[in-house]
């Protein structure tokens, strides 16, 4: 099966990923920070985010590591492309829905107001979930160990080490609301965890 396939299934995924941040990206800047948690261990989990988003990208244009490829097979493709999609839309909704009150890091937001509606309302990280599919989308659709499962690692990483400094966050703002609001949701995963 041609690598092009993969190829232009990752660039159109990677692209699709910046046109649904890059607006929001541009609003969260003007918008002033009343609360930073940015410490040394949430910026080397943001720097390996940003490397498992370019190195499948380097892949498109350079053979990178060619010990780790191995060979592309349709079942894989088509199930990672579908983690893609899903991953992507659920991007989508998730930004929609938290608007003005997104970050990159952990941050509070001035006027920031708790969201609990819409993808919110059964899980408290569906951007986190959406970012999970998206990685694993990548790793299936991208036959290279390295370039396909950087981003997977480093996206579990930052969800598994960031989850409970964000609750504990969450918590100290908005105190009983958010309390409530953990009553009623799971995670990550609608019903389950
Ligand atoms: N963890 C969420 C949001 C990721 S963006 C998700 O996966 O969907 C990270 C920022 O979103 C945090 O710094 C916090 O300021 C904000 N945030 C997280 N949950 C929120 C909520 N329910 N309502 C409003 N803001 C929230």
């Amino acid at each position: 099966m041609s690598l092009w396939v993969a190829k232009v299934i990752i660039l159109l995924a990677s692209i699709v990923m910046v046109a649904i941040r890059a607006p929001h990206g541009s609003r969260s800047q003007r918008i002033a920070v009343a609360t930073s948690r940015k410490g040394k261990l949430e910026m080397l989990l943001l720097a390996l985010a940003w490397v498992g988003f370019l190195l499948p990208l380097t892949w498109i244009v350079t053979p990178l590591l060619p010990a780790a490829d191995f060979p592309l097979r349709p079942l894989p493709l088509i199930a990672g492309a579908v983690c893609l999609t899903a991953g992507l839309w659920l991007f989508h909704l998730s930004h929609a829905d938290l608007g003005a009150n997104w970050s990159i890091t952990l941050e509070v937001r001035e006027k920031h107001t708790l969201v609990t509606q819409g993808v919110y309302c059964r899980v408290r990280h569906p951007m986190y979930t959406a970012l999970l599919l998206y990685s694993l989308g990548q790793a299936l659709v991208l036959p290279n160990y390295v370039a396909g499962l950087f981003s997977g690692v480093a996206m579990v990483l930052l969800v598994a080490l960031r989850l409970g400094p964000e609750e504990r966050m969450m918590l100290a703002e908005f105190g009983k609301d958010y309390q409530d609001y953990m009553a009623l949701t799971k995670r990550l995963i609608p019903g389950l965890w």
